[in-house]
């Protein structure tokens, strides 16, 4: 992934490109797991306020180019979405890898989620697939 297709991603998603924004999209496309608005904030350089960090995540997920990915604690993460995902064909149906010891969060492609029986009188929309275990660094 490169600075190319991260102005491209801006540009698609007609969010106007500064340079804090395109430091964050290169900082979730470098990081292989879930960050939190404290991981964040400790590996960008362009800016310290929170305003802007808080407004860039929240504009990212509402486009989709990040996603919420499950924690073990009350604390939001995201994660870049894979490049399938976009605001239209939006997809997220990947599984998630907790790791029990570094409470790292991934975003697992490889896994094909189950497909689900009709629950009677009930529209399914998403479905989650979580899984615990050592990640590849903890085993
Ligand atoms: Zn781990
Ligand atoms: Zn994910």
């Amino acid at each position: 992934m490169n600075k190319e297709y991260i102005l491209e991603l801006l540009l698609t998603n007609k969010i106007r490109k500064t340079q804090f924004r395109i430091e964050l999209l290169e900082v979730f496309m470098n990081t292989k797991y879930g960050l939190s608005f404290k991981d964040v904030k400790e590996r960008i350089s362009s800016t310290q306020d929170k305003v802007t960090i808080y407004r860039a995540l929240t504009i990212f997920e509402k486009k989709g180019i990040i996603h919420k990915v499950p924690n073990t604690n009350d604390v939001s993460k995201y994660a870049i979405c894979p490049e399938a995902c976009s605001e239209k064909a939006h997809q997220h149906n990947h599984a998630h890898f907790i790791c029990t010891q570094c409470e790292k969060t991934f975003c697992v492609d490889e896994i094909e989620l189950p497909i689900l029986k009709k629950v009677k009188g009930y529209k399914i929309k998403r479905s989650n697939l979580t899984l615990e275990g050592d990640c590849p660094d903890c085993i």
